[in-house]
């Protein structure tokens, strides 16, 4: 019988040969975070299907193919510091921690990690520190739309919720020369994955195609 790790050999493989990952470091980081480990035990056998799951709370953990497209908009190198908002299972957090705090990389970054429901920031924490990630990755629950001023400025925000328009104050916590990545759109629909590049005071935005997310919620997201 296939082990997980067979699994995640397999799919991480299909991912590459379709260029969906293209860099070694979003392959390796996907090779080293035990999908399986963030989702509902019962779950447990889907969890190398190329699929979102249910996570807790009527909430999602993303497809593994936009968890790869995503961290390759990103362009993450170790000693980054990196601000996700929407942490759900805290598999995405973990692997941007694989990229930007390497073991035994000399400049270590850290990813913080905000979730808005207070059972999924618990569902989280646990699953980032029994997989060994406390070092590298801290779980908040807060709304994200007001980014997290205590670690900012951030090299890199990525936001795993689909937003009405980017929140200003994720523009506001991005340092010069920081990439931010958003999905932006109408609520349970096809949203377009942003990137804005900050240069100064001004902000490049490229469409990086279609994805489907949840709705962002807080005080720059969806209050539907
Ligand atoms: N990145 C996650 C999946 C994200 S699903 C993973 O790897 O599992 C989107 C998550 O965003 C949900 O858990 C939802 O509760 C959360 N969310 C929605 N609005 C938010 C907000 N304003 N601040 C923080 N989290 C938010």
């Amino acid at each position: 019988m296939a082990t997980f790790s067979d699994l995640r050999q397999k799919l991480v493989q299909a991912l590459w040969e379709d260029r969906i990952i293209k860099t070694r470091a979003v392959r390796d980081a996907m090779l080293a975070v035990p999908r399986e480990e963030f989702i509902p035990e019962r779950l447990r056998s889907s969890a190398y299907d190329d699929s979102p799951l249910p996570s807790l709370e009527s909430q999602t953990i993303s497809a593994p193919h936009m968890v790869a497209i995503m961290c390759e908009v990103l362009e993450l190198k170790p000693g980054m510091a990196v601000l996700e908002v929407g942490a759900g299972t805290g598999y995405h957090a973990a692997v941007c921690s694989e990229m930007v705090a390497p073991k035994g990389a000399v400049a270590a970054g850290h990813v913080y990690a905000v979730e808005r429901v207070p059972s999924l920031a618990e569902f989280a924490r646990g699953n980032i520190s029994r997989c060994g990630y406390s070092g590298s990755v801290t779980v908040i629950e807060g709304d994200g739309t007001m980014g997290y001023p205590p670690a900012a400025p951030y090299d890199r925000i990525l936001v795993t919720a689909a937003a009405p328009a980017v929140p200003p104050p994720l523009k506001m916590q991005l340092k010069d020369g920081g990439v931010l990545a958003i999905p932006v759109g109408e609520v349970y629909s096809v949203q377009t994955l942003l990137r804005l590049r900050r240069s100064g005071d001004s902000f490049t935005e490229h469409a990086c195609g279609g994805c489907v997310f949840v709705p962002l919620r807080g005080q720059y997201g969806w209050n539907t």
